[in-house]
Formats: structure tokens, C-alpha cells, sequence
């Protein structure tokens, strides 16, 4: 199946085409990935912090988008209109993102990167034998370079990383090292050009932080980071396709949304036992 921008988030190109944010969700749970992707189970979580982020995204993607997007999700935007208020008003959550939005359209080194690249640009490729797709949010081919637009809560937040036992940034919280490795790797094999990976981090703050990241430290600490990342890609990836196929019973991780839900008690768990 070809992808275009129609389908592209579509759960029937998810069954032929893994992607950065289905891979998180088996590294998360097995089971609740796999719900997920049957349409068997949706999670209860707030759809407004993504709704936060696509509103920002569509802005930078073009004046069509961004109109697009807002009356497509009017209902989600916008307060009930009342008797002083027939339109209703945008609710505050999107009034932040228009302070993001001007936040990034002042800033000179933002325009100089960000804009000229093109758009949401679909890019596919072979990872291991297993077919892969990314969406580019700004692409600049012949600059060798491409550009990740994020939106978070505090670039500064540490998040609790429980294997090394230590705080750790967003970067490295939510896998973004792993998310430029693979987009490089699959920008690559669709235009056979080398670029290099950069984020525009943008908070939720009054007022908004914002920062240009790249993943090119002197020392190679980065390109070390990302090389690993994919390993552990090449290494986890089989059990999740097996998984979809049915060739392998998913896992429950048993502490998930999706886990708890559909719980039932087996057995006791000794005192000493419990994992934190
Ligand atoms: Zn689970």
C-alpha cells in the first residue's frame, strides 16, 4: 500500500509499516500496543496535548493546514458558545499555543532553519528486513539537514529514568535520539542524501522557553547514542512484528492503563516482591 498524507496515521498502513511512535507503544506494553492497533481499546487520556502540538505544527506548515486543522477540530478548540458569546472562545489551552506559535515566528535562527524546509515530507525505508515510515516535519535536502518540531511541559523537566536511576531530559525520555536515527536512516533510503538531525523544542510555559538542539557533539556522545538506540531497535523489533502477525502471544507489562483495565487477580504477590 502506498502511503500519502491520508493515510499515513491510519491503523491499516500500521500493520505493513512500523513507526517511531507504535515501536514506543510495544516498548511500553505488548498487549496494549496490540489493542491499540485492533481498534479493541483506546486509552481515556486527554487528546489536548496532541491536539497543542498539531495546532503549533500545522501553523509552520502552511496557512492551508493550519485552517484545515482548526475546522476540523473546532469542537475540541473552541469553549460552548453561549447567549454573550454565540462564536465561543479558543480555549486557553490554545491560546498557549499561539503564544508558542509567535514565540518560534520571532525568532530569526527558527525562520532561518525551520521554514524554507519542506513540509511533513513521508519518508519509507527497510530497517533490519522490516519495512519503516516517518514523517518529516521540515526537510532540507539540499542543506543536508531536517527539522523535528517538539513541543513540551519544561525543556529542563528531569524525567525519572528507572534503569539508570537517575533524572534524565525529555530527549532521552521520550527516545528522541532513537526517533532521529531512524528518521535519517529512512530520509536516506527514500532520496539517497546524507542530512543531519535537528529539534526545535518549544514549552508550554508563560512565557515559552524554546531551544535549537542538534546531535552532533564533538566527543561522538550523540552519534554513539543514536547508534545504540537503533541497535536496540534491530534487537526488539522481530517479537513486535511477531506479535502483530500472531506468531507470538503479546506480554502484559501489568501496570499500564490498558493492563489495569482488564485485570484479574491470579495469585498473591509476596510482600517482599513488588516492583517499583
Ligand atoms: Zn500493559
Amino acid at each position: 500500500m502506498k502511503l500519502t498524507p491520508d493515510n499515513y496515521y491510519s491503523h491499516e498502513t500500521d500493520w505493513q509499516y512500523m513507526s517511531f511512535s507504535l515501536f514506543k507503544d510495544f516498548e511500553q506494553c505488548d498487549a496494549r500496543a496490540l489493542a491499540k492497533l485492533k481498534e479493541d481499546w483506546r486509552p481515556a487520556s486527554s487528546p489536548v496535548p496532541l491536539l497543542v502540538g498539531n495546532y503549533v505544527h500545522s501553523y509552520f506548515e502552511s496557512v492551508e493546514s493550519h485552517s484545515d486543522f482548526i475546522e476540523a477540530n473546532k469542537r475540541a478548540l473552541m469553549t460552548r458558545p453561549t447567549k454573550t458569546n454565540p462564536q465561543g472562545h479558543l480555549r486557553a489551552e490554545f491560546k498557549v499555543a499561539n503564544q508558542l506559535v509567535q514565540c518560534l515566528q520571532d525568532d530569526d535562527m527558527f525562520k532561518y532553519f525551520y521554514t524554507p524546509g519542506d513540509k511533513e515530507v513521508i519518508v519509507t525505508g527497510k530497517i533490519n528486513g522490516y519495512w519503516w515510515k516517518g514523517k518529516i516535519d521540515s526537510l532540507c535536502l539540499d542543506k543536508g539537514y531536517f527539522c523535528d518540531l517538539k513541543t513540551v511541559d519544561d525543556i529542563h523537566k528531569g524525567h525519572w529514568n528507572a534503569e539508570e536511576h537517575r533524572y534524565v531530559p525529555f530527549i532521552q525520555d521520550r527516545e528522541y535520539n532513537l526517533q532521529m536515527a531512524i528518521y535519517r536512516e529512512l530520509i536516506k533510503q527514500t532520496f539517497h542524501v546524507a542530512c543531519q538531525p535537528f529539534i526545535f523544542a518549544v514549552s508550554k510555559q508563560t512565557p515559552p522557553d524554546k531551544m535549537a538542539i542538534d546531535f552532533s557533539s564533538p566527543d561522538g556522545t550523540d552519534e554513539y547514542e543514536m547508534q545504540e538506540q537503533l541497535d536496540k531497535l534491530k534487537e526488539l523489533q522481530p517479537h513486535f512484528w511477531k506479535v502483530m502477525t500472531g506468531e507470538e502471544k503479546p506480554e502484559h507489562c501489568g501496570k499500564c492503563d490498558y493492563c489495569r483495565e482488564t485485570k484479574m487477580l491470579s495469585g498473591f504477590v509476596h510482600a517482599s516482591d513488588i516492583e517499583v
